[in-house]
């Protein structure tokens, strides 16, 4: 067959890839879903871009201060119809997802104010922007306190330790929508409606602000249609669709994005400065292209779990269950599987293929780590990519996938160097 000798061509072995096929049958459904999901968000995009009359003009570059950037401007007008927002900050001088964060809660919150998370502890590089971890220029250092309500033990909301800390001082409430890479649930926006609803019951006034890093277009509301005065992401995940090169969002309230913009600058100047620097074509279009980029992901992330929890290594999210975002955790038990995995994600990268993937020790961690990236964009990770800490219990994040068919190929390619490895016990012929 054309298809399965082009599968050989590429590394991946008739077995494998009958084993693959055999795993797709069942999950036709799931990723009718998904298409529909696509489908829906495709013409919310396409909506934003049409009421705002976008065109050739608005790709233009622009340099210096920027004044009066058309281009800059629109884009985010288009943001802030597709997020349902009255206002967004959109470009290139937020340069990643932290960033976005590290603007958003430096501007909303000021000295003698506390920040809650009331999902645990947030994502690692959050913790020295708050100060959890010590670190110069933290929100501690300028007199911001954090609170923290840990999640039950089964990943739901601690509603009674919730309104426990919400106190006279609490002014932003800060909810992470994915997992990252701890071991919690990533919850749907419903369920962060949910909880914004409660919040709201206990403090009237308080400011809610959600990580939205992985989440978006993922479903068909984001959480700023559940009532979120800020939804902050990473232009090099799922909203830059591939093509964004840099560049971090914001999108909310009049009054929480205004002060976004003169912190990101400076009071006074906010959102009138800063030049697009001939990104805009990207930005749109990566915009344009990200639903489906996300499908694709999202394909992507359920085949593989549904390829690996039957021979035996749990995943995170389970086979069969909902997903909220793209990333999956594949258990793997061993060091040397771990490497087998991100080899093979590696080997079916369209850059640097021919690299092996080694474990190293990586500043600020405490064990090794090994990554598998073979990216267009240096750390994207809304293209295939693979890593995680060489330590029990031997996860690998998989994420990504520009397209569903590369997505399918580098997991197909990791099953058959952990099989070639004979890391496999499981018979998987029938
Ligand atoms: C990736 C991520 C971030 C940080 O984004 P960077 O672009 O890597 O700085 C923050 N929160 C969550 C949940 C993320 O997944």
């Amino acid at each position: 067959m054309e298809l399965e000798a082009m599968y050989q061509k590429l590394g991946v072995s008739p077995r494998v890839y009958a084993y693959g096929q055999r795993v797709l049958e069942r999950l036709r459904g799931r990723f009718e879903e998904i298409d529909q999901t696509a489908e829906y968000n495709q013409g919310k995009v396409l909506a934003a871009m049409q009421e705002n009359r976008l065109a050739a003009n608005h790709f233009a570059a622009t340099t210096g201060y920027g004044y009066d950037d058309e281009g800059r401007d629109n884009l985010e007008r288009i943001y802030a119809g597709v997020f349902h927002t009255e206002a967004a900050l959109v470009r290139p001088q937020i340069t990643c997802g932290t960033h976005a964060l590290a603007v958003a809660l430096s501007a909303n919150l000021l000295p003698g104010d506390e920040l809650l998370s009331p999902v645990g502890a947030p994502y690692d590089t959050l913790e020295e922007v708050i100060g959890i971890r010590e670190s110069t220029c933290s929100l501690k250092e300028y007199g911001v306190t954090y609170a923290q309500a840990d999640l039950l033990p089964g990943g739901g909301f601690n509603f009674d330790a919730i309104r426990a800390a919400i106190n006279g001082r609490t002014k932003l409430i800060t909810i992470q929508r994915s997992k990252g890479y701890a071991t919690r649930p990533t919850f749907s926006v419903a369920q962060i409606g949910e909880l914004i609803a409660f919040c709201r019951s206990v403090k009237p006034d308080v400011k809610i602000m959600v990580d939205n890093c992985y989440g978006e277009f993922v479903e068909t509301a984001e959480p700023s249609d559940v009532g979120a005065d800020l939804v902050v992401g990473s232009l090099i995940k799922n909203p830059g669709g591939g093509l964004a090169p840099i560049g971090g969002y914001i999108c909310g309230t009049k009054a929480c994005v205004d002060r976004c913009a003169y912190r990101l600058s400076a009071p006074g100047l906010g959102q009138e400065v800063g030049a697009n620097l001939g990104l805009m074509p990207a930005l749109y279009q990566g915009f344009f292209l990200a639903p489906t980029v996300t499908a694709g992901a999202l394909k992507g992330a359920i085949f593989a779990a549904n390829l690996y929890e039957p021979l035996g290594f749990p995943c995170v999210p389970g086979a069969a269950e909902d997903r909220h975002d793209i990333i999956q955790a594949v258990t793997l038990g061993s060091r040397e599987a771990m490497v087998a995995f991100c080899k093979g994600i590696q080997a079916a990268a369209p850059v640097d293929s021919y690299v092996t993937p080694e474990p190293w020790a990586m500043p600020g961690y405490d064990s090794e780590v090994i990554m598998a990236a073979g990216a267009f964009v240096q750390g994207s990770s809304i293209e295939l990519s693979a890593d995680g800490p060489i330590r029990p219990p031997y996860a690998v994040y998989f994420q990504g996938g520009l397209t569903w068919q590369h997505a399918k190929l580098g997991i197909l390619l990791s099953l058959q160097k952990l099989t070639d490895a004979g890391l496999v016990s499981a018979d998987y012929d029938s």
